[in-house]
């Protein structure tokens, strides 16, 4: 059995739907994909789970985010905290995040 340190060999539980049918794609520079996220993507309920995103300077600026805040992803209607933020370039930041699965009970509960 070969592991090569990709793919399946991280499988993990989707946090919305609890499926292990996960694919996680790394963040890598020159890779075979330029992703600057890194995210697993679930088969069973079609939704991308984010671990790192990658924001400009200006787009921080632009969503104030902070660890600790909500972090909102539109185009799966999911929402994460932010645990950390760490600047990694002149004009890079990462956001690492943690799904928030269920419903916005949550939301404005400080
Ligand atoms: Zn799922």
């Amino acid at each position: 059995m070969v592991n090569d340190g990709l793919g399946e060999t991280d499988a993990r539980a989707c946090p919305w739907c609890g499926s292990r049918a996960t694919r996680r794609v790394a963040r890598g520079y020159t890779g075979p994909t330029d992703e600057v996220d890194q995210y697993f993507t679930c088969s069973a309920c079609g939704k991308v789970t984010y671990e790192l995103v990658a924001k400009t300077a200006r787009e921080m600026r632009l969503g104030r985010y902070q660890a600790g805040d909500i972090y909102q992803d539109r185009a799966h209607q999911t929402r994460y905290q932010i645990t950390r933020i760490l600047k990694v370039g002149a004009n890079e930041f990462l956001m690492y995040l943690r799904p928030m699965p269920g419903k916005s009970e949550a939301i404005g509960v400080v």
